[in-house]
């Protein structure tokens, strides 16, 4: 499929068109942000760390039955997709308070919630990401509710599946968001990423944050815990 024409450039991909108007190439880059991109750095490595990690767990999903934009990886820092247009709302589940959850409501960090938390967020970088609730999804038109009730469904199966896979590997999946799209044919697809900068992982033993908080919060070595992350899934898909 050859690369055609620049589409997007975000906070951490650049999307591309192809010849064939149904798909298109996500490029991984190396930049980072955090705080809705008032804090900034580039690290060197980080794209192809997460483009690699973020094609294995779409492989997986995939394998287990989920239906997602993902083809397949073309090279270091790019995956062909199925391109989507995307329903602007960001899904958050949560397995243990941390984050923003507990700056908003007061609640203690690292509790283990009795089930998995499902927030929706609407996507508007200009207003800072917002949470809303599943009325403001439907009354505003930003998704339909056969759409909804298919995300939330997907959401929490993806939660299920990743949180089995990464207690394998050691991991404890905290939290992560998803994004969905609506390719050209009207279906509903799993779109975006899976990567450490979309999800929290900490180290089952050590509780050692293995993602993007290490930037968020100033932790050091954050380029180390992407490559620990990207280490365990390698060794865990041979
Ligand atoms: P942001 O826009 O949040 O800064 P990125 O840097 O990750 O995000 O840019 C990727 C953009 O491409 C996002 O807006 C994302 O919603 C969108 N996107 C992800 N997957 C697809 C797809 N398969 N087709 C079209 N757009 C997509
Ligand atoms: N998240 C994300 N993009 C966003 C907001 C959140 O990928 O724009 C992820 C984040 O990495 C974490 C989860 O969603 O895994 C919950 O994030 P939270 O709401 O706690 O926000 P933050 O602490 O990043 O403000």
């Amino acid at each position: 499929m050859e690369k055609r024409d620049f589409m997007y450039e975000g906070k951490a991909k650049r999307m591309f068109t192809t010849d064939d108007p149904a798909y298109c190439i996500v490029e991984y880059k190396d930049s980072l942000t955090a705080f809705n991109a008032l804090k900034k750095d580039s690290i060197e490595g980080k794209g192809q760390l997460n483009n690699l990690i973020s094609s294995a767990l779409f492989e997986y999903l995939a394998s287990k039955g989920v239906e997602t934009h993902f083809v397949r990886r073309l090279d270091d820092v790019r995956q062909l997709v199925r391109k989507v247009s995307i329903v602007p709302i960001e899904v958050v589940v949560r397995n243990i308070t941390t984050g923003s959850l507990c700056k908003r409501l007061g609640v203690e960090e690292n509790r283990a919630l009795a089930r998995p938390l499902l927030e929706l967020y609407l996507k508007d970088d200009a207003l800072g990401d917002p949470i809303i609730t599943e009325d403001h999804a439907l009354l505003f038109g930003w998704s339909t509710e056969e759409q909804l009730a298919k995300i939330k469904d997907v959401s929490l199966t993806v939660n299920t599946l990743l949180t089995d896979y990464f207690a394998h590997l050691g991991i404890i999946l905290v939290d992560f968001k998803l994004e969905f799209g609506v390719d050209g044919t009207g279906k509903l697809l799993l779109a975006d990423e899976i990567s450490p900068d979309t999800c929290r992982f900490w180290d089952a033993e050590t509780k050692k944050k293995l993602d993007k908080d290490r930037f968020r919060k100033d932790l050091g070595d954050v380029l180390g815990a992407y490559r620990e992350i990207w280490r365990r899934v390698s060794e865990g898909s041979k």
